[in-house]
């Protein structure tokens, strides 16, 4: 019976050497699935998506045009005038 204890008591100190070694090993890898969100003054920016090149940027980085009533975010200049070219 006593062995049985000491045994049980084995394993639950094997088992958090082991919780705690993950748990440190988890940190020490770098954050690669961690969405970064760039966060200004005004809270955190909206992500929108530039039509032309497909490139998400932050609305704050974008260059706007407004076609028809609808706002559209580009990441250039370059992509804003192609887009405005493509509208005729
Ligand atoms: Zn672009």
């Amino acid at each position: 019976m006593f062995l049985r204890l000491l045994l049980l008591g084995i394993l639950v100190y094997a088992g958090a050497r082991v919780v705690l070694w993950v748990r440190r090993y988890l940190k020490s890898l770098p954050h690669r699935s961690e969405v970064r969100i760039s966060r200004g003054p005004g809270g955190v920016n909206e992500m929108v998506r530039d039509p032309v090149c497909g490139v998400y940027i932050t609305e704050k980085e974008s260059i706007t045009a407004v076609v028809k009533g609808r706002e559209y975010y580009f990441c250039s200049a370059e992509c804003r005038r192609k887009f405005l070219e493509d509208q005729g």
